[in-house]
């Protein structure tokens, strides 16, 4: 078996297809390789070694090492260098690769292959202070990552030589100085780890392979794969290469470009580069690097010339790779690139993260250029990411009290509590609060804080400094770099511009604009036209489901046709009877003790029911709306307080002690599987009679007003058998009757069941001789398959997560092998005695990108959720059927 692929000189063992295998970084090495473009040479360990490392319990094939030492003579060969070479040293970078980028999450080690002889080598190379500088920075990280020594071990003592010899940079320091601090650092090691720093080039190799394959584990490791779906199997390759110095003096330098801009997907060649750093220097955000091109120099606002200036011969070569690339990829790349004595050398290259609003000018931009087709733009834009285009921005006259100004590193806005620490961002973003989290700069631990905070500030670092890049992937606005911060984060406050803002306080964050404002500052709403409207228009032509909403008020019903809704998929009617006006009948009607005294309430409420209708009506025109008639417990309607028994005695006529009682009557102890859905219909006829007046009523008076057919689908809720269905289709179809008698109007409606026991799903093909169509309320489905109470889920299954028992919370996303089966059964039967029954989906689930997809295949017609998800289900239902 073939563990171990070479690249470099022209050529490579893989491509940019072996992602897989590979890693995202190993295959396009690979493939830059192959395209002949400047790659410094190299080999990968396969993914597979990754998996096989874990299966021997953290041990590799036997058949590995031979691989890795011929690829190591290849390497040796094609580079002309010796590893240990006390001449000529090869230096090696040992980095991670998975098959999806994970920035900053494992583990990396440069400089490998420097001990006592080769430190020499690279002396003669370029010069003493240089050489020994890079051998004490190895020694640092290798003792660091691969030995697991504290990192201020080191700063120790370095500070403390410092503090001997009395300088204050690292920049007095002399070859002679590194070292003595060499000397240092090692006696340290040996004394930590009772045996000597690894002085043999392949004893450091093994020990750097490991570490990295180790670094899978790791917890920030396991923390981004769980928060990006990515699966632990995967495994990661270990990327070998040699190295290239960006630190070698003025005509070196290190950068990071994106082929267009990554906010906001402007089509710019973009990006930051630092002259004489290594590359880990741009991430890490120490420094704050300049822009690539002059295009961008003003809005950087860096005092550093731009790399088109400084180096144009550079950047004139990069610019052609770029170009040369994005086309390959058609998609936008983002580039690592070294320029080592005036030389330019990529160094990675892959589809560039993005935010939602970039990914979308991108792919719109991309198709109209003829780079891909209508379809595949519509593929480049993830479902959930649309979220970030359809959530507000700051209001466009609203008042702004900006504190300060930093790099727009990631748009989109929010106002939230201050926060200082990760940690605390977590605990208080659990308990429901909106908070900011406001850094010195971000580092991988802090990802749960930030994925937890509304947006993240920081005081230094560039546009593609880890705190803007994960931000940009995570959809946080985020502003960077923000240098007039003075962040006391013992005290719990920032200062700035002579003001100072506690933790806890208020402040609003514009990732577009850079800004930070104190307090909350007015929103807006998105703008759903312009390349929004084009991608969802493709989207539209792709899919096949149709996407309806699920609301019940006005407002929901606009926002849904606003968003692309056709149609409502479900209106829960209870939500209208908490009204306040309402609830006193509501209350009367169900605490009555016989049908009179509840005809008598309901005939006040049918006129309030009515208008609900007429407005749902309105709005829809001629798409569907699906009625729900009274699904919940009775017991949820009941008076709490003393006040409210009052106001109910006045409404019945019933004393207070007398409904005390029947409300005491009414007790159940299960009361999700008690007196609810259709039971209240079978043992009260005469609440869904009036529901089903009310519907009728309004549709026909919409119909006179406007001319236009409302097309009402009565539902009812929480059928198990096909008796209940035909019970209460009767007294719908009654109801129908006599409003169509009475007003001299007749329409077209469907009476229809949710989908919601298993009992029923089982009993379809019965059930469907009654039913114009089903609606799987999935929320009940699951909640009565998995034998799991949707309300008190939240106490253990975050645990059966983390354990692995389900993979995703099943009342988020379908349980496809469980609740879906049923699904599927009852969409067979009941498509067997009705074959033009119609199919829908109304849990939660409707509005999930893999349930959604899930839906399609398994041919339902359409799926129902909540107006904020339309665009995203309708984006989804494009990817099920491309
Ligand atoms: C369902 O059960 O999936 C459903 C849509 O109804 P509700 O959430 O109102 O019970
Ligand atoms: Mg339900």
């Amino acid at each position: 078996q073939t563990w171990v692929y070479g690249f470099g000189g022209g050529t490579a063992d893989g491509d940019a297809s072996m992602k897989n295998l590979l890693g995202g970084k190993g295959a396009n090495l690979a493939e830059m390789a192959k395209l002949g473009l400047p790659v410094p040479p190299g080999f990968t360990i396969s993914t597979a070694v990754c998996t096989a490392y874990y299966e021997l319990g953290r041990d590799y094939p036997s058949t590995l090492a031979p691989q890795v030492d011929a690829a190591l003579i290849a390497l040796e060969k094609e580079s002309g260098k010796g590893f240990g070479d006390p001449e000529n040293p090869l230096l090696v970078s040992v980095r991670s690769g998975a098959r999806a980028s994970m920035p900053g999450m494992m583990d990396t080690v440069l400089n490998l292959g420097l001990n006592e002889a080769s430190v020499k080598g690279l002396a003669t190379l370029a010069g003493d202070r240089f050489a020994y500088d890079s051998y004490r920075r190895f020694i640092q990280m290798y003792s660091n990552v691969v030995l697991g020594l504290r990192h201020d071990t080191f700063e120790h003592i370095l500070d403390d030589y410092k503090e001997r010899q009395g300088f204050e940079l690292d920049t007095e320091m002399q070859a002679e100085d590194w070292k003595a601090v060499i000397v240092s650092y090692k006696e340290a090691v040996e004394k930590a780890l009772g045996k000597p720093f690894p002085d043999d080039p392949k004893e450091q190799l093994w020990g750097a392979i490991s570490a990295v394959f180790g670094s899978w584990m790791n917890d920030r490791a396991i923390t981004y794969r769980k928060l990006n779906d990515i699966p632990a199997e995967w495994g990661t390759a270990v990327t070998v290469q040699s190295m290239v110095f960006g630190n070698l003096g003025e005509t070196s330098a290190t950068g990071v470009a994106f082929t267009r801009d990554p906010s906001n997907g402007e089509a710019i060649f973009y990006g930051e580069y630092l002259i004489n750093a290594q590359g880990e220097d741009v991430v890490a955000g120490i420094r704050t690097p300049a822009p690539i091109s002059r295009e961008r120099a003003d809005t950087l606002g860096s005092s550093d010339a731009p790399l088109e200036e400084a180096m144009p011969a550079v950047y004139a070569q990069l610019r052609d790779v770029a170009n040369t690339l994005e086309r390959h990829y058609k998609d936008m790349q983002d580039l690592e690139f070294t320029v080592e004595n005036d030389r330019l050398y990529m160094l990675q290259t892959r589809n560039g993260k993005r935010t939602a609003a970039a990914a979308l000018k991108i792919a719109v931009d991309m198709a109209r250029e003829g780079l891909i087709t209508e379809n595949e733009a519509v593929l480049r834009l993830e479902p959930s990411q649309l979220d970030q285009l359809l959530h507000p921005t700051i209001a466009d006259n609203a008042k702004r009290d900006v504190i300060v100004t930093g790099l727009p590193a990631s748009p989109g806005a929010a106002v939230g509590k201050v926060v200082f620490d990760s940690e605390e961002a977590f605990a208080l973003a659990e308990k429901g609060e909106d908070v900011i989290l406001v850094r010195i700069e971000t580092s991988p631990e802090d990802i749960k804080g930030m994925h937890a905070a509304r947006a993240i500030v920081t005081a230094r670092g560039g546009m593609t400094s880890h705190a803007a890049v994960v931000a940009r992937g995570m959809g946080r606005p985020c502003v960077c770099g923000a240098g007039g911060l003075q962040i006391d984060t013992a005290k719990g406050v920032f200062r700035v511009m002579g003001r100072e803002v506690k933790k806890g306080d208020v402040i609003t964050v514009d990732g577009a604009a850079g800004q930070v404002m104190l307090g909350a500052v007015e929103m807006m709403q998105p703008d759903l036209s312009g390349d929004f409207g084009t991608l969802m228009e493709w989207a539209d032509k792709a899919r096949r489901l149709k996407v309806r909403a699920n609301a019940e008020t006005a407002l929901d019903a606009r926002t849904a046709v606003d968003f692309g809704a056709e149609g409502i998929g479900l209106c829960r009617t209870e939500h209208m009877f908490f009204d306040a006006e309402r609830i006193p009948e509501v209350r009367a009607m169900i605490l009555s003790n016989d049908e009179k005294g509840r005809r008598e309430s309901l005939a006040k409420l049918l006129p309030m029911q009515r208008s609900d209708f007429e407005e749902l009506f309105r709005i829809l025109g001629e798409m569907p709306v699906t009625i729900r008639l009274l699904d919940p417990p009775l017991h949820e309607f009941l008076p709490h307080s003393d006040a409210d028994m009052d106001e109910v005695a006045k409404a019945s006529g019933v004393s207070v002690d007398e409904l005390k009682r029947r409300a005491a009557d009414l007790h159940e102890s299960n009361p999700m599987l008690g007196h609810r859905g259709c039971r209240l219909g079978i043992t009260y006829p005469e609440i869904y009679e009036m529901q089903a007046r009310a519907i009728f009523e309004a549709a026909v008076n919409v119909s006179k007003e406007t001319g236009r057919q409302p097309i009402p689908e009565v539902m009812i809720p929480l059928v198990a058998t096909h008796k209940e269905l035909q019970i209460l289709k009767k007294v719908v179809d009654e109801a129908a009757k006599a409003v169509f008698a009475e007003t001299g109007t007749t329409l077209e409606y469907m009476v229809g069941t949710m989908i919601e026991l298993p009992r029923a799903a089982l009993q379809a093909g019965d059930i469907a001789n009654s039913a114009e169509f089903f609606s799987f309320g999935t929320n009940d489905l699951t909640q009565t398959t998995l034998g799991i109470s949707r309300d008190d889920a939240g106490r253990f299954l975050k645990i059966y997560e983390d354990k692995g028992i389900y993979e995703k919370d099943p009342f988020v996303t379908l349980d496809q092998v469980g609740v879906g089966e049923l699904v599927k059964i009852a969409a067979e039967r009941g498509r067997k005695t009705r074959p033009n029954i119609k199919l829908g989906i109304c849990g939660e689930h409707g509005g999930d990108p893999a349930s959604v997809a899930f839906c399609h295949r398994s041919g339902l017609d359409y799926v129902s959720c909540s107006p904020y998800r339309v665009p995203i289900a309708r984006l989804a239902a494009a990817h099920a059927a491309l």
